[in-house]
């Protein structure tokens, strides 16, 4: 390792001690930025990257539900207001059992690259409660979103911090936050993004990350003249983003093989179909049911406690969870000849599988350019609430695919290496670039 990055991250790893996930999540940015900076002068004597790497604020929180037995549970709520450089802070708020202050802190540190990837103004940040709404009723999960906005809200609005969803906060849960911020502050803003498209929403907010992470993919195949028709493709996850990153796949005419949830994956080798695709949007969506129950239903391979990486394939999504994807699991996809790895999750791929896809030259997307559709697609919701309309469908998409051809524009950019595109490099330091002169226009904040 580089002695700048050794000092750095001696210095990191002090200040955030045992924050595992943080740590890998600055670790991956300093080693491709630091050599950058160093070059750059003004942005090392301004220790631009030791600010960034600090939160502005961390807020936590009690919160305080009861179940529908009149029984009383105590979680955590966070949010971590991480930079404002370019634009209010803007990032999801996830609900699952593992979280805590590291994975929302690596979390917010990626949102801010991703945000100042997208082109558009918006800051970074994060947030979300240990809780679990798996096995919750509906009413359960509405008690624990008004108490954990009847904290949040004195922290949030349209011009200071937007939260939207993440892992466990989909369409249900920002519409009880939402109803409950507009109770507490007696106004109808944009506050929250992925509302429902009666009240604010913006057409195509569902599909944009899924969306955006095959047009990303499909910008990499283009770049050695190749494209999605035919190509069979493994996905990991069967959420909202693992959802409409099939649908894209099948609209570009490849074969989607896989998904998966925490309990295990489904091989299906005839691959998805749109009625197959129907039968999973609403096993998870609406019946909050498990995987399992695709391979019941359509006779395909279930793999208990096991993830998708052994399965042949051309292109791999990773849009689950982070760390789902280890060195192993690398050297497994390019045995099997695997072309493109695009991450529809936030950081899926370990440091070990990252530096074995970089190593064997494979078209490697982080998911802080690939995955950036979906909160790119926030800010335009931002906008036309700002501006009180709303935009069709064809021009979100348009938007939508404009952008993700602007962020590969800028990976290219800062990440060409001889005929090599290293993707990490070119994300890290095009999202830097512009949030580090935004700071050093603004004086020391
Ligand atoms: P989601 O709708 O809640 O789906 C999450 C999926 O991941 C589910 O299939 C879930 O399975 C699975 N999963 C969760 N924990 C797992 C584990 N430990 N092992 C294996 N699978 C696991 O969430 P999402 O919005 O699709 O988010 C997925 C990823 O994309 C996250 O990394 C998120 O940060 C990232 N992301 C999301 C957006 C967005 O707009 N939603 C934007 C950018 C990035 P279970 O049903 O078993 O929990």
């Amino acid at each position: 390792m580089n002695n700048a990055v050794n000092d750095f991250m001696n210095l990191i790893s002090e200040r955030n001690n045992g924050e595992s996930e943080f740590l890998q999540a600055v670790m991956e940015v300093a080693e491709t930025v630091i050599p950058f900076i160093e070059e750059n002068i003004r942005y090392k004597n301004s220790k631009i990257l030791e600010r960034i790497a600090e939160p502005e604020r961390v807020i936590m929180f009690r919160v305080p539900w009861m179940d529908d037995k009149g029984e009383i549970h105590i979680n955590r709520g966070y949010r971590i207001q991480m930079n404002t450089a370019i634009g209010p802070y803007k990032g999801g708020l996830r609900f699952h059992p593992s979280v805590k202050i590291s994975i929302l802190k690596f979390l917010a540190f990626e949102q801010v690259f991703k945000n100042s990837l997208t082109t558009l103004p918006m800051g970074g940040g994060k947030g979300g409660s240990n809780f679990d709404p798996k096995g919750k009723t509906d009413n359960e999960v509405m008690r624990f979103c008004q108490s954990f906005m009847s904290e949040l809200f004195r922290h949030i609005g349209p011009d200071t911090d937007i939260p939207a969803g993440d892992i466990g906060v989909g369409g249900r849960e920002i519409g009880f936050l939402f109803g409950q911020y507009k109770r507490l502050c007696n106004e109808f803003t944009g506050v929250l993004t992925g509302k429902g498209l009666d009240w604010g929403g913006s057409l195509i907010r569902p599909e944009a990350t899924g969306y955006g992470c095959v047009y990303f993919a499909d910008e990499m195949l283009k770049t050695k003249g190749d494209g999605f028709k035919d190509k069979t493709v493994v996905v990991s996850g069967s959420g909202n983003v693992a959802q409409y990153a099939i649908e894209k796949c099948l609209v570009l005419g490849a074969k989607v093989v896989t998904a998966s949830d925490s309990n295990g994956f489904i091989y299906d080798k005839d691959g998805f179909n749109t009625d197959k695709l129907a039968f999973l949007l609403e096993l998870k969506n609406e019946k909050r049911g498990r995987i399992k129950e695709y391979a019941d239903k359509y006779g395909s391979e279930y793999h208990e406690g096991k993830t998708p990486w052994g399965i042949k394939c051309d292109i791999a999504l990773p849009c689950a969870v982070e760390n789902e994807l280890i060195g192993d699991d690398a050297k497994e996809l390019i045995k099997n000849g695997v072309q493109c790895v695009a991450e529809g999750a936030n950081m899926p791929s370990n440091p070990d599988a990252v530096n074995t896809f970089l190593e064997n030259k494979i078209l490697f997307a982080p998911g802080k350019a690939s995955n950036a559709g979906g909160v790119a697609t926030s800010g335009l919701e931002m906008s036309q609430n700002s501006m009180r309309m709303s935009w069709t469908r064809e021009e979100v998409d348009k938007e939508l695919k404009d952008i993700m051809h602007s962020i590969h524009s800028t990976c290219v950019k800062y990440g060409q290496d001889g005929d090599f595109i290293n993707y990490v490099k070119g994300a890290n330091i095009g999202g830097f670039v512009k949030v580090a002169d935004a700071m050093l226009a603004q004086g020391l904040v």
